[in-house]
C-alpha cells in the first residue's frame, strides 16, 4: 500500500504544513491484520495509548473491540470518552499520583498494573477509603534484555520499571495483608521496538516460572500480561503490517497457559506507527562546504524521536520523486536529477534539531513536501510548544 500518490501530493501543496497526514486505511488494515492474529489464540490487546492519542485515531482503534493500556489518569479518561469498555483498561506507570489512582477506581477498570511495593499499599488505602476491592496485577522486571535501543530498554534491573524478582517475597507479604486489593496476575514490558522474537521466547521463559512462583506461594494466577514493544520496519515504511502472526505464535508455543488463565498484550507502537507520515516543507536550502542542509517546517517540536533516542525515519522529497514540483524551477521531469547528501534539519533553536545526517535525496529547492515516515507512533503525542511554535496539525486520508 503506497502512502502517497500524485492526488495526494498536490492536495498537500494547497496546506500549510507541517501537518501529520495519517492514512487511514493502512491502520485499519494494520489493526484487522492485530485482531485476527490475536484472536486466533484467545488473546486479549489493550491498545497502549501513550503511542498515539489522536481523536480520530483512537475512534477507530475502539471500534475494533481492543482495550486500552493507560499510563496516566487522563489516559484513563480518554479511553472512557473514546468509548473504549471501562472492563478492558489497564492502568500502568511507576509515579501513578493519589488523584489519578482515586479515578481509576471510580471508572471500576479492568486492572492496575502496580509498579512498587509501597504503591500496593497506596491503592489498598485508597480502595479501602471508597469501600471498594482493586484489582491487580505486578508489574514484574524480569532482568530480560529487550536487545533494543538503551534509551527505550525497560525490562532490565537498572531499570527504574515493575518490580525486581527479588522483591517479590515482599509482594506475596503486601497482598496478604492488604483486604482492598485483588490479585488477578502479573504483568511484564520489556521494552520498544523490539524485533527479534528470540526475545519473546526469553520473556515467555521468565513468565512461566513468575508464575509458577505466585501459584507456589498460594496465589492464583489469572491472568500473564505479556505488554508490548513489537516493533516495525522503519527502514521500510510501505512494508506496512507488523509481523503480528509471527509474534503471536512465540507466545503460543511458549507460553505455559493453564485452563482459565487470560493472555493479554499491551501494543502500541506497532499498531499505529505505519499509519502516518509528518509533512513538511523545505524552507531554505545551505549548501556548504562540508555539509548541505535541508531546513524544514517541521523540527523536535513536531517529531522529537531522531533526537530523544537516535531514532530513524525513512525521509522522501515528494515534489522530486512524484514529479508534483514545488515552488522553485526545477530540472524537466524527463531528466534524472541527481542525488545529493543532505543533514534534514528543523528550525529550532538546538543543534540536536536533526532528523538524520547525510540523506540521499535528489536535489532539493525550497517548497519541496518532504515526508518523515513511519511517523505514526510517538509523533504527535510528544509535540512540544517549545519556541512558541504553533500546534502541528493533522490531515486524514478520509
Ligand atoms: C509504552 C507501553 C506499552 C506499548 O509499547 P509499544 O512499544 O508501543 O508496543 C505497553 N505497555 C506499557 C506498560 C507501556 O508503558
Amino acid at each position: 500500500m503506497a502512502m502517497f500518490n500524485k492526488a495526494n501530493i498536490n492536495k498537500f501543496q494547497q496546506l500549510d504544513t507541517p501537518f501529520y497526514y495519517y492514512d487511514m486505511e493502512v491502520l485499519r488494515q494494520t489493526l484487522d491484520a492485530c485482531r485476527d492474529a490475536s484472536a486466533k489464540h484467545g488473546f486479549h490487546v489493550h491498545y497502549a495509548m501513550k503511542a498515539n492519542f489522536n481523536p480520530k485515531v483512537l475512534d477507530m482503534i475502539q471500534t475494533f473491540g481492543f482495550g486500552a493500556d493507560c499510563v496516566s489518569g487522563n489516559e484513563v479518561r480518554a479511553a472512557i470518552d473514546r468509548g473504549f469498555d471501562k472492563g478492558k483498561i489497564v492502568f500502568a506507570g511507576v509515579g501513578k499520583s493519589d488523584k489519578e489512582i482515586n479515578l481509576a477506581l471510580d471508572t471500576d477498570i479492568f486492572c492496575f498494573n502496580v509498579e512498587s511495593v509501597q504503591e500496593l499499599h497506596i491503592i489498598n488505602e485508597l480502595a479501602g477509603a471508597k469501600g471498594k476491592k482493586a484489582k491487580v496485577a505486578i508489574r514484574i522486571n524480569p532482568n530480560v534484555d529487550a536487545h533494543t535501543h538503551h534509551f527505550i530498554t525497560t525490562g532490565l534491573d537498572e531499570n527504574k520499571f515493575g518490580i525486581n524478582i527479588w522483591q517479590l517475597p515482599d509482594v506475596a507479604t503486601a497482598l496478604r495483608e492488604c483486604n482492598n486489593l485483588q490479585f488477578l496476575g502479573i504483568h511484564f514490558h520489556i521494552g520498544s521496538q523490539i524485533t527479534d522474537l528470540e526475545v519473546y521466547k526469553n520473556l515467555c521463559t521468565r513468565i512461566n516460572e513468575m508464575q509458577d512462583w505466585f501459584e507456589d506461594h498460594g496465589f492464583p494466577v489469572k491472568v500473564l500480561n505479556a505488554g508490548g514493544g513489537l516493533g516495525v520496519d522503519y527502514y521500510n515504511p510501505d512494508n506496512d503490517i507488523a509481523d503480528f502472526e509471527s509474534y503471536f505464535q512465540v507466545f503460543k508455543n511458549f507460553l505455559n497457559v493453564k485452563p482459565g488463565q487470560e493472555v493479554h498484550f499491551e501494543l502500541g507502537r506497532a499498531l499505529v506507527a505505519q499509519s502516518a507520515s509528518l509533512i513538511s516543507r523545505v524552507l531554505y536550502v545551505k549548501n556548504g562546504l562540508k555539509k548541505n542542509f535541508l531546513i524544514l517546517d517541521a523540527g523536535m517540536t513536531e517529531l522529537i524521536r531522531p533526537m530523544l533516542y537516535q531514532a530513524y525515519h525513512q525521509i522522501e522529497n515528494l515534489s522530486q520523486e512524484s514529479g508534483v514540483k514545488g515552488q522553485e524551477k526545477t530540472q524537466d521531469s524527463e531528466f534524472k536529477t541527481q542525488n545529493l547528501k543532505y543533514d534534514v534539519v528543523g528550525p529550532i533553536c538546538e543543534s540536536t534539531d536533526c532528523f538524520q545526517k547525510d540523506v540521499d535525496l535528489p536535489e532539493s529547492f525550497r517548497g519541496d513536501l518532504i515526508a518523515i515516515r513511519t511517523a505514526g507512533a510517538y509523533g504527535e503525542v510528544m509535540a512540544s510548544g517549545y519556541n512558541l511554535r504553533d500546534r502541528v496539525g493533522s490531515v486524514y486520508s478520509e
